[in-house]
């Protein structure tokens, strides 16, 4: 099918309101003609014009498997002719579900019960807070509802979640935060700590702060925590040494819940199947959906630990049928395409192989980047990892925010046919490249990257930036 891209771009630019877009340069045409993308195979998509990019983002950290995985497609094809909906209402079900949730009970960290379906991260995250709610309710504490998150912490943008997200741009002129998320200290310890703090001290200080912070608003209206393993959407940063021992200590003595953000994390990015597996933390409730599928289907879950779902049950004779779903939830062509897409996972080993390839993407990173005079600091782990930008190594500071130097990075990459994105909060060049990506491909990713940023810093140095 040949596309009129012309034709597309009038309609698209007349019709979507697309999400993070200045939509009056959009509308005006000044920030140029929307992308239309067609194609993707393995690493690489292709846009309507017969650009080809590699997409060393996944998507939004979520196509793991690559594109093109003609096994997926075909299971979900198989669902659809098959059967194409049903709902899981009133104990319906499905092979494809009722397959599904079983292996995911046994592949997840922890002590796991139940898994409840939805259609994103969002709104998994929606379902945590109620569990949460819900499970404080049902053993007669009906103040511990307070949920504390962490700035920078990314968890969705539906109104539970949003707030939950540590992000002011996610609140302003949106009345968000609601009141009872709170939010608590980034565990990043290149801009967090104190001269000469170890990372393990500057851990146990950011327990310490949870632990004031659940005092003074009183232990008895706390009722959650939540966080992703590794910092994603607020700059990509792995947490400091000992932090969620330290953190996990302090939900323990105040009966805290853990709730464990994977959407970024669970299905093998780290190098290990969850985050939670890679540093020791053990879930009362965990989010899952990127990954589940692969984004072949928008399909997530709110993995109930035992914990949680025990209380729960006990509670039915009181309470009656537990009233929260979505017409989707447990969809049967999601699920078809989840156990298709953890077949891959499986087979092909992808946890490992994001370990070792991710290994040589580090080396490649902090080879490429540690040493540029705007460089700040690389990090990450498996098949995440961030280059920060600076303007000055030794003080610690930041570019004026009116260089975008972050975003131009990001813009020379792009057109040098490598998609890696600029992230909030600072100057952040972010990667998340497919699990299945080669180190001959990484090598490749790291290489343009280089480019695109040897380019801007020649750019800055002629400007007087640098
Ligand atoms: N939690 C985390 C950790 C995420 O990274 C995201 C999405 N980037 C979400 C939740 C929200 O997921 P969705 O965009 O599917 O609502």
């Amino acid at each position: 099918m040949t596309i009129n891209v012309k034709e597309i771009s009038a309609l698209d630019r007349a019709s979507v309101l697309h999400p993070f877009t200045q939509l009056k340069d959009f509308a005006s045409g000044k920030a140029g003609d929307p992308t239309i993308v067609e194609t993707g195979k393995g690493i690489r998509i292709k846009d309507a014009t017969g650009r080809e990019y590699i997409d060393g983002f996944a998507g939004l950290y979520c196509v793991n498997i690559g594109y093109g995985r003609t096994e997926v497609a075909e299971a979900i094809s198989r669902q659809a002719y098959r059967l194409a909906y049903y709902h899981s209402y009133a104990a319906h079900t499905t092979d494809e579900l009722a397959t599904l949730s079983a292996r995911l009970v046994k592949m997840a960290p922890g002590k796991m019960s139940k898994i409840f379906y939805g259609m994103s991260g969002s709104d998994a995250n929606e379902t945590q807070a109620k569990l949460v709610w819900y499970y404080n309710n049902l053993r007669g504490k009906p103040n511990k509802k307070k949920i504390i998150s962490r700035q920078r912490g990314y968890h969705g943008c539906s109104v539970v979640s949003g707030s939950m997200t540590g992000m002011s741009f996610y609140h302003d002129h949106m009345d968000l935060p609601l009141p009872g998320i709170i939010h608590t200290g980034v565990p990043h310890h290149y801009w967090g700590a104190e001269p000469g703090e170890t990372e393990r001290d500057f851990s146990a200080r950011r327990a310490r702060e949870l632990d004031e912070l659940i005092q003074r608003e009183g232990p008895d209206t706390v009722g959650a925590f939540i966080g992703e393993p590794v910092l994603g959407t607020g700059g990509i940063t792995p947490p400091p040494e000992g932090y969620w021992a330290a953190i996990q200590e302090v939900l323990k003595k105040h009966d805290v819940l853990l709730i464990a953000d994977e959407v970024i994390t669970g299905f093998g990015r780290l190098g290990s199947m969850f985050g939670s597996h890679h540093y020791g933390i053990e879930p009362d409730l965990i989010t899952i959906a990127k990954g589940l599928t692969s984004a072949y289907f928008p399909l997530s879950g709110a993995i109930v630990g035992e914990r949680v779902y025990s209380v729960i049950e006990e509670a039915a004779d009181r309470v009656g049928s537990f009233s929260h779903g979505f017409t989707y939830s447990g969809h049967p062509i999601g699920a078809a395409a989840a156990n298709a897409v953890l077949d891959i996972v499986e087979k092909e080993d992808l946890p490992g192989k994001a370990r070792e390839v991710g290994g040589h993407f580090q080396q490649c990173l902090k080879a490429a980047f540690a040493q540029l005079p705007i460089v700040g600091e690389v990090r990450g782990v498996g098949m995440l990892g961030a280059v920060e930008f600076v303007a000055d190594r030794e003080k610690k500071t930041r570019f004026d925010a009116g260089l975008k130097v972050g975003a131009r990075i990001s813009k020379a990459a792009r057109d040098r046919g490598l998609i890696a994105r600029a992230m909030p909060h600072g100057d952040i060049l972010g990667f998340a490249p497919p699990l299945i990506t080669t180190k001959g491909e990484v090598d490749e990713i790291v290489g343009i990257a280089e480019a695109a940023v040897r380019q801007v810093m020649d750019e800055l140095a002629r400007e007087g930036a640098v």
